[in-house]
């Protein structure tokens, strides 16, 4: 076999969605998996929809999730250029073919026309049925295509779909797919003004880069039919790549295909990356915003209609390389399941170093105006790792601990706090002050050993201390909490605390 080469051609139309992800993931492993080459192709061929930023966006969105290319705008190889746009000169030498075929025909009906057909029929379809109706070079009487030419009226060249063909596409993850040929419209090739349409730079480029799979989202199945009949056309079906159409990514409760309007709608991120659009309902917070860690992005989104066909969730990207293949793509859609997200996130988090977690952290800090050094948040992420999600939740999680003085829930101290509990409170002050090793172990063993001594009920107590160094009755282990902050803010806390518990009224 020839070796791989996938492309992910995102159109640079706006913010890339994260089935995109998905989509350039699938090829990425695919290409990783077989030593194959990993391409990107900016498909930019429609000037309308052009949106100044989008092709940074995805780059930026490839690299920030590890996928990068190893063909592509800015990133070299030998089958450049690699945007669109600047593939014009290549797209008109091979309609030039085409017509000089006769697969490709000139048409010179008017946009105003072909409105009017379709007002006239909502069923038009500009197709063998109809063209010799129309005015184009098949119906023209002879002579007259050159004079058009000639008074350089628009055109555009259409492609001429043959009759009766049963085109057949073998698609890796469906099988068989059949398009009757009359059934399709004599799609255009080249507009107006002189740009390709995406069906034609699609195929030249596909052809021409030598793409050996195309791996691409489900909306592009009704597509393939006119694609294998353009590689027809061509005479390059002998080397026409093999297709894989992968399924929708659903909303979150399974209903309808999952839209950017879901993610503004129940406050998840539907994109890699904060995107920043010309309205509010344009714009959106991404998955690296909101604090996932791309490996976790990557883990979610590989299994959101693929399986390894065991039961292992946890996947790095080597793993996921070794275990993925087309054939093990679901045909049905996927459920966008945030929790999963969520949860892959948190085992990453789980497993992540604490120098790591908290470089990633710290820029969340920034805005506070707090002077942390790394060794305290470094130790502070480890303590509450396990109970965090995303990064901006090692905020909520502990913040007490990061800001200098708490605030007291004066519910939890109303409940808590009893007058007569002033010198058992006084006391274990005074002996946690006089602790040498102020590690939460021998902390532990120490305290609860004098509390029993004393004949003091622990769990008076250690309310009391949790509610001192938290402010509410909340936190990880009191004496985790006391290793972290050390004697000195552990004590200060815990008189500060003492003082306000004999001021309030109970
Ligand atoms: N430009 C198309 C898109 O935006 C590419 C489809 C394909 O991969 O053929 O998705």
């Amino acid at each position: 076999m020839d070796a791989i080469r996938v492309r992910f051609a995102p159109s640079p139309t706006g913010a890339l969605h994260i089935g995109g992800v998905r989509t350039a993931l699938y090829n990425y492993l695919l290409a990783r998996k077989h030593n194959g080459t990993f391409i990107l192709r900016i498909e930019d061929t429609d000037q309308n929809r052009f949106v100044p930023g989008a092709e940074e966006y995805i780059i930026e969105s490839l690299l920030w999730c590890g996928l990068k290319p190893d063909e592509g705008p800015g990133f070299g190889g030998e089958y450049g250029p690699y945007r669109q746009s600047d593939r014009k000169e290549i797209y008109q030498a091979q309609v030039a073919e085409l017509l000089r075929t006769g697969h490709a025909y000139y048409a010179f009906d008017t946009t105003e026309e072909l409105e009017a057909r379709r007002e006239k029929d909502p069923n038009f379809k500009y197709d063998a049925s109809v063209r010799m109706e129309l005015k184009n070079s098949l119906s023209l009487p002879s002579g007259e295509l050159q004079n058009l030419l000639d008074q350089g009226v628009p055109y555009t060249v259409r492609l001429k779909v043959p009759d009766n063909q049963d085109v057949v596409v073998e698609d890796l993850i469906r099988g068989q797919v059949h398009f009757q040929s009359q059934e399709l419209d004599d799609k255009v090739l080249l507009k107006a003004d002189g740009m390709p349409t995406y069906h034609l730079a699609n195929i030249v480029d596909d052809h021409l880069m030598r793409i050996t799979h195309v791996i691409r989202g489900e909306e592009w199945l009704p597509s393939t039919g006119h694609h294998v009949l353009l590689y027809r056309a061509f005479g390059w079906e002998d080397t026409m790549p093999v297709f894989a159409h992968l399924p929708l990514i659903l909303k979150p409760d399974g209903k309808g295909k999952l839209s950017k309007r879901d993610g503004t709608r129940l406050g998840i991120p539907v994109f890699p990356l904060s995107w920043k659009g010309e309205s509010a309902e344009d714009s959106f917070t991404g998955f690296r915003e909101f604090g996932f860690d791309p490996r976790a992005v990557l883990n979610f989104l590989a299994l959101l209609g693929w399986n390894s066909g065991t039961e292992q969730e946890l996947f790095s990207l080597e793993e996921l390389t070794q275990a993925f293949s087309v054939e093990k793509i679901g045909k049905g859609g996927a459920r966008f399941d945030f929790d999963k997200a969520k949860w892959f996130n948190h085992q990453y988090i789980q497993t992540s170093p604490n120098d790591a977690l908290a470089r990633e952290f710290r820029p969340y800090l920034e805005t506070k105006g707090l002077n942390i050094s790394d060794a305290f948040l470094q130790k502070y992420c480890g303590l509450l790792k396990d109970r965090v999600h995303f990064l901006p939740e090692f905020w909520d999680a502990g913040h007490y601990l990061l800001e200098p003085a708490v605030a007291f829930d004066p519910e939890a101290v109303s409940k808590k706090w009893r007058p007569d509990l002033v010198p058992a409170m006084e006391g274990v002050i005074s002996f946690i002050r006089d602790q040498a090793a102020f590690e939460a172990g021998p902390l532990h063993d120490a305290v609860t050993q004098w509390l029993k001594d004393q004949q003091i009920k622990p769990g008076d107590i250690l309310t009391l201390l949790r509610i001192a160094l938290t402010g509410a009755m909340k936190g990880p282990g009191v004496f985790d909490m006391m290793e972290l902050l050390g004697k000195e803010a552990s004590v200060q806390r815990l008189e500060r605390a003492l003082d306000h518990f004999k001021n309030s009224v109970s």
